[in-house]
């Protein structure tokens, strides 16, 4: 095995699963063994909430001034950067992602915590004065144990962007990795407490999503539950939280338009296109997975965009020069692989790639060449859902009204993508989109100020910024009475 066992960490300390149980999980790369981890299941989710729930009702964590928060959150940024190159090597080892893109991966983690460590310090109520008799305030308090599920696709950038403000508002936290990509997470864990997060207000339990994850969700222990995955997990996640009436924050899949109407720059159009879809492997929540173009444009973009991705290099992730790199696991590639036979029979064309690549280095992993599949129409499966894989498929729109029609013409609404240099029309079509964000000439670059979240089936509630406090904390007013006030004076009378 290239990487130690992944034990669970819980109250401190790394242990193995209550059953002694470990899974194998496998390079993507060559789909040889990579690494064991505990596999764990309800009595190592109880431990975990339990100990948790300590750290949070009695420890010291909840307790401390938001400043000394704070500076442990910033020595974590440290010790994040200090370790920047296991990060890197781990991510890239467990996902596949290519190294090149990965190179940003801890700076962006550690600038995660710092900022969250700034925010808090910012985290005030608000005060309503009512005339001379009341002065009315609120006061934001942390909500208790926070359950985070995540998935493989970014495992350390989406989970350090949850743990931060989590922390940073004074929660507890019990975080269950993808089973797929368990290798940040443990060392995550190592780095947090070396960085001085107390025993119990930070844990992680490896396992499945029907076991460990399952139990997670339901657990009467667990306060708030922040989930990042597939939609159809999202909504048992939401249903396994009711009967405790769990707070929940769920950020589900996509299938994000890039809207290009004649008018756009072509160039720049074609290299965001690219880099939308096949940066990240194509497993990307707001891949621009969908290519609408005005009519007299789109002849021409899409060839563009399909012989540019007939040259993106695939191969080894690890190798510096490698653009696309293999997809997680073989069963994913077969879905992958399936969505475009789907769309090649009901005629679709596919323009580039379409193939797993030849040669006997590229065979052992799950590699996919850049896939651009043309003259789709909206009643395809390829068209209306997430593929989560380099797959772009491509049509054309007449005008306005029929790109608006087309793009919010799927359950999904996460992320979308405007290309025009009228400026009211940019306007325009931005509001009349169904997505949570939008992007107006310009490819999927945040600011860790903004809210980040979507619409329809691609989620529930915003993060990001000091949005995810009104996730992370409670809100509780407290009415003061100033001088005297009204009240209702009752049993004065004889006895009925
Ligand atoms: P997934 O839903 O299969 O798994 C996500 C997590 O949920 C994993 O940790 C898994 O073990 C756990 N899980 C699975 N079944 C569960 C259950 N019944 N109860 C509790 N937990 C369970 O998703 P995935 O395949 O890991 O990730 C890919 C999906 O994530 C894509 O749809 C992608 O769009 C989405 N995603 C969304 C965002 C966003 O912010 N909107 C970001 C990244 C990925």
């Amino acid at each position: 095995m290239r990487f130690e066992p992944q034990l669970h960490h819980i109250d401190g300390a790394f242990i193995e699963s209550a059953s002694g149980e470990r899974f194998e999980t496998l390079d993507p790369a060559t789909n040889e063994p990579l690494a064991l981890a505990a596999a764990g299941d309800a009595p190592d989710v109880d431990r975990a909430v339990a100990a948790a729930r300590r750290a949070f009702d009695d420890g010291p964590w909840p307790r401390l001034k938001a400043s000394e928060r704070a500076a442990v959150l910033r020595a974590v940024a440290e010790a994040i950067r200090a370790h920047a190159g296991e990060f890197i090597e781990r991510e890239v080892a467990d996902i596949g992602m290519p190294v090149a893109q990965m190179k940003g991966l801890a700076a962006r983690a550690a600038t995660n915590f710092e900022y969250y460590a700034g925010v808090v310090g910012e985290l005030h109520g608000r005060a309503f004065q009512v005339g001379e008799e009341f002065i009315n305030y609120t006061i934001r308090k942390p909500v208790g144990v926070a359950g985070l599920i995540m998935p493989w696709n970014a495992p350390l950038m989406l989970s350090s962007w949850r743990i931060a403000p989590a922390l940073a508002a004074g929660n507890t936290v019990v975080l269950k990795p993808a089973e797929w990509s368990p290798l940040t997470a443990t060392l995550l864990a190592s780095v947090l407490a070396e960085a001085g997060v107390p025993a119990g207000a930070f844990n992680v339990v490896h396992g499945f999503g029907e076991t460990a994850g399952a139990a997670l969700s339901r657990h009467p222990g667990v306060d708030l539950i922040c989930f990042t995955g597939e939609t159809e997990t999202g909504k048992a996640i939401i249903a396994a939280g009711a009967p405790t009436l769990k707070r929940s924050s769920v950020e589900l899949g996509g299938k994000s338009p890039v809207v290009v109407f004649d008018d756009a720059d072509p160039e720049l159009c074609v290299d965001a296109a690219l880099a939308q879809i096949f940066t990240m492997n194509g497993q990307r929540c707001t891949a621009g997975s969908r290519l609408l173009v005005q009519a007299g444009l789109y002849e021409r973009l899409v060839e563009a965009v399909a012989g540019r991705a007939r040259r993106i290099r695939v191969g080894d992730p690890a190798d510096p020069s490698t653009e696309l790199g293999p997809l997680i696991r073989p069963e994913h590639l077969e879905r992958v692989l399936a969505h475009i036979e789907s769309a090649r029979e009901q005629g679709a064309r596919v323009l580039a790639g379409g193939r797993r690549p030849g040669g006997p280095l590229l065979e052992r992993g799950n590699y996919l060449e850049a896939t651009v599949i043309a003259d789709v129409d909206e009643h395809m499966r390829a068209f209306r859902e997430e593929i989560f894989g380099p797959v772009l498929v491509a049509m054309p729109f007449a005008d306005e009204a029929e790109a608006i029609r087309l793009a919010n013409a799927t359950d999904y609404g996460l992320a979308a993508y405007v290309w025009t240099n009228d400026l009211r029309r940019a306007h325009r079509v931005a509001h009349a989109l169904d997505t949570g964000m939008c992007w107006v000439n310009s490819q999927n670059v945040r600011d860790l100020r903004t809210p980040f979240g979507g619409v329809k089936a691609s989620g529930i509630g915003r993060e990001g910024g000091d949005y995810a406090f009104d996730f992370y904390c409670d809100t509780e007013i407290v009415h003061v009475a100033l001088g005297s006030h009204h009240i209702p004076r009752l049993g004065l009378g004889e006895p009925a």
